[in-house]
């Protein structure tokens, strides 16, 4: 028997984490399990409680991963996973393994940083309060990393292989295409993990890597994303408007804070501004990117120029590494991120995470919100409950390591930055299906998006589809 069991990323955004299982056989060959994306659950308590929790299938007994993108809510239980017995490979694009070295062992230093919080304060039930794992264990699960190049078929047991086909959502983010042969019969499963923008640069500009998920996929079983499954992005160009809320909070003496996932978006916004600055629509006033990662994560990004948009192509031609473009400062020690906090002259201030969960962001807005002349700028998904999303939301204030702080900065969002296709490019994705999958489950979205999507996707293509819901399992028949 084989089966789908979805461990995380259902009724949620966060937590993705698909298990396929094949049981053993009466002739006493052993099972297979096999993990389709290990994601931390984030956002409210009640969801980040089940990183707590042992998968049903204890780790040791799990044989593989397999990693659509490096990002936290599909990568950051594998630090957990290798700590309860996990020894197995686990597979990824090259530039998803670089991404993954600096991120799971930041976010294990975020672990460390929540446990010791709570102990300082005593507001945990649990004394003394544990991280979940630590920046040292997220160091030493990368020794279990396997590169898989786009395209390559990897053989992963007798009976599966699979391939990575390009998801262009972010630096080497990828589809996993699963063909799994029992009997003499092949069933491809699909597992999309995040789908990023289908349109071109006019509609979805800044975007570093290229646009479009790979097209005319076929599947037997498909396991699709749906964030914005009720949602469509502006599609005008967000750079007028950006350009002039900059230009306004200068005028007044205030400066901007930007919270950005330091990967990706950090550097879509970076080209931006530069090009803004550029072009003479903002002054050149100091562009601070405070993210110990983010020198990191501009340096891969330099590495894996094929995976670019034309767009990032010329843009490093005509202006060279973002590292060494004068008046942008990239600060690595908490001294030169203390620094910035001295600093009273307009100025930008780009910093992590994205969703305000924790990081260097913290500081900044605690000290910058208070005061009406600053812009805090969303550019980011704001997942239900984080801190990203009370103060988008028009809060009068929000907690900060323990402190009220009032919300009188201004507040600006932009949806443009997306890297997730909206409904619109989803269905445009869907259409390139030469034949209807016989089944499609819809996971990574909130409850709403995710049955808005499944009725939509009904209508206009008449598919068998299904919202996946949390440890449902799916027979492969
Ligand atoms: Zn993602």
């Amino acid at each position: 028997m084989a089966y789908i069991q979805f461990l995380g990323a259902a009724g949620t955004v966060t937590g993705s984490k698909h298990l396929i299982s094949i049981s053993a056989d009466a002739s006493g060959r052993r099972g297979f399990q096999a993990l389709i994306d290990c994601g931390l659950f984030q956002g409210p308590k009640e969801w980040r409680d089940r990183n707590w929790q042992d998968t049903p299938i204890p780790a040791r007994e799990i044989d593989a991963v397999v990693l659509t993108h490096a990002h936290i809510d599909h990568s950051g239980w594998i630090p957990r996973l290798v700590k309860e017995g996990f020894r197995g490979p686990i597979y990824a694009t090259p530039s998803t393994i670089d991404l993954c070295a600096i991120l799971l062992p930041d976010s294990g230093h975020l672990q460390e940083e929540d446990a010791e919080f709570y102990n300082r304060h005593k507001k945990s039930k649990h004394i003394p309060a544990l991280p979940l794992y630590t920046r040292e264990e997220a160091d030493h699960c990368l020794q279990y990393f396997r590169p898989v190049e786009f395209g390559a078929t990897q053989q992963i047991w007798s009976e599966i292989s699979f391939r990575f086909v390009t998801a262009a959502h972010i630096l080497g983010s990828s589809m996993a295409e699963v063909a799994l042969t029992t009997n003499g019969q092949t069933r491809r499963l699909l597992f999309t993990g995040d789908i990023g923008r289908v349109r071109d640069k006019n509609v979805a500009p800044g975007k570093v890597v290229h646009s479009g998920p790979a097209e005319g996929e076929a599947a037997d079983l498909l396991v699709m994303e749906s964030t914005y499954g009720n949602r469509q992005h502006p599609t005008d160009d967000p750079r007028p408007r950006l350009a002039a809320v900059i230009r306004k909070t200068v005028e007044r003496g205030g400066s901007v804070v930007v919270p950005a996932f330091a990967v990706e978006r950090t550097q879509k916004f970076l080209f931006m501004l530069k090009e803004l600055m550029e072009s003479r629509q903002i002054s050149q006033i100091p562009v601070y990117c405070d993210s110990p990662m983010a020198i990191k994560a501009v340096e891969i990004f330099l590495k894996h120029v094929e995976e670019y948009s034309d767009e990032s192509r010329r843009l490093i031609r005509q202006y060279g590494s973002p590292l060494e473009w004068p008046g942008f400062t990239f600060a690595l020690t908490s001294e030169q991120s203390k620094k910035i906090n001295g600093t009273k002259y307009p100025s930008i201030i780009i910093s992590s995470s994205g969703m305000v969960t924790g990081g260097r962001i913290l500081h900044h807005l605690a000290q910058r919100l208070p005061d009406p002349r600053n812009t805090v700028i969303f550019i980011g998904f704001q997942a239900p409950g984080t801190r990203g999303a009370t103060i988008k939301s028009g809060a009068p204030e929000v907690k900060i390591f323990g402190d009220v702080v009032p919300i009188r900065a201004q507040i600006a969002t932009f949806e443009q930055f997306s890297d997730h296709a909206d409904t619109p490019e989803l269905l445009q994705w869907l259409h390139t299906f030469p034949k209807r999958p016989g089944a499609t489950y819809l996971v990574h979205g909130e409850p709403a998006a995710s049955a808005q999507l499944r009725d939509t996707i009904a209508r206009e293509l008449g598919w068998n589809v299904q919202v996946a819901q949390w440890m449902e399992k799916v027979e492969i028949d």
